[in-house]
């Protein structure tokens, strides 16, 4: 097992090595495991110029996954667009096709009251959120800014998506549901946006390839406020890159804190960069506060869809789930009167569970 490891800018680093402490705790089990560490993002401008340097696209590219904290910080929202952090993942996304982004939502009986929403609004919500990743109006061209011929200036970017884009982002959710419970909701724009009337369009037809799955459309906007509404009305919610963004980020509230979603993004063949669905936290960055558990599920998720080792995953995951009946919370997920530990003890809190 291959593991790049990029920590990253902010709190990268502070959740990142608790992961990789799993991981070396795993390795002296005797799983074979390498890791190698790169630099990506903030950290990768100051060292070597670039948001993805050359050094980690090799790294990664010889890896069979990368393991990423999070790129982002306040210093960097000056530079040119080309060398900011959030290219680096742009670009390793793209160099590494990775198209397909699962992230799932799931609460934690011990966090039901940590949700913003009544618990029994979300107590036992599982769902994944499928968002598509290389495509859409993140990457669409020609964009950019613009003079009109009235002297005015012009902001704008280019929403589209090709057919085999659709598809195979479609089976990987079709795929995914079979695995869950067989209900897939598309999300998309119809009412308003072509590239959506055209997404819906080929969902449709890949449907036909999976006669046991419930489809249903739904648009971005409602499919929003049913989230909230609602939320166990979803299994899997299939979307493209910028809806996708935006719900996915309103759902990991439902599960109480950002700070424990993970995320995996896969090519074709389930090779995959794994990382938490937040930021880099610049605000609570070297303080020790930062939630690692999104990190620590993330090589949950690594082991079972790049290495197909659903027990390690599941192992992980319980050992997630004791550290939290054990009352072991961090600041963002600790209720009233519970004591609250860094990052660094929610990090061996885990391992020794495992
Ligand atoms: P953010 O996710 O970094 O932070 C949002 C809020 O959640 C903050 O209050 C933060 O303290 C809190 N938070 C995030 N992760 C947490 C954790 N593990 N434990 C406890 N609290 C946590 O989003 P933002 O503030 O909008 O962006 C900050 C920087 O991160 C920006 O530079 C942005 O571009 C970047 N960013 C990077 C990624 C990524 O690397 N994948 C994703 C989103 C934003």
């Amino acid at each position: 097992m291959k593991i790049a490891v990029l920590p990253g800018d902010g709190i990268g680093s502070e959740i990142v090595a608790q992961a990789a402490k799993v991981l070396e705790a795993l390795r002296r089990e005797g799983l074979k495991i390498e890791m190698e560490y790169a630099h990506i993002g903030g950290v990768g401008y100051d060292v070597a110029g670039d948001p993805f340097p050359a050094a980690t696209e090799k790294l990664a590219l010889a890896s069979d996954a990368v393991l990423l904290g999070a790129v982002g910080g306040y210093q960097y929202d000056t530079l040119p667009r080309p060398m900011r952090p959030e290219q680096g993942l742009l670009r390793i996304r793209q160099g590494l096709g990775l198209f397909a982004n699962l992230r799932p939502a799931l609460v934690y009986p011990e966090l039901v009251n940590a949700s913003s929403l009544k618990p029994e609004l979300v107590s036992g919500l599982d769902i994944m959120i499928l968002r598509e990743l290389t495509g859409d109006i993140y990457f669409g061209q020609p964009r950019g800014m613009r003079q009109l011929p009235n002297g005015e200036r012009q902001g704008f970017d280019t929403m589209h998506y090709s057919e085999s884009e659709i598809r195979r982002v479609a089976h990987v959710g079709f795929k995914i549901a079979m695995k869950r419970n067989k209900i897939l909701c598309s999300v998309d724009k119809a009412n308003v946006l072509d590239t959506s009337m055209f997404w819906r369009e080929i969902v449709t037809d890949v449907a036909k390839e999976y006669p046991q799955v419930e489809l249903s459309h739904m648009y971005v906007d409602n499919a929003a406020m049913q989230l909230v509404r609602a939320p166990k009305q979803f299994d899997v919610i299939l979307t493209g890159n910028i809806f996708g963004d935006i719900l996915s980020d309103e759902a990991s509230m439902l599960t109480g804190s950002i700070g424990m979603l993970p995320s995996a993004s896969l090519d074709a063949n389930n090779k995959g960069l794994y990382e938490p669905c937040h930021g880099s936290a610049p605000d609570i960055a070297g303080k020790n506060i930062a939630n690692p558990l999104a990190t620590i599920l993330s090589v949950a998720m690594m082991m079972r869809y790049t290495f197909a080792q659903e027990d390690i995953a599941q192992r992980i995951e319980t050992a997630v789930r004791k550290t939290l009946q054990q009352g072991v919370r961090t600041a963002d997920i600790a209720e009233a009167g519970m004591q609250k530990i860094g990052t660094a003890a929610m990090g061996d809190a885990v391992v020794a569970a495992l």
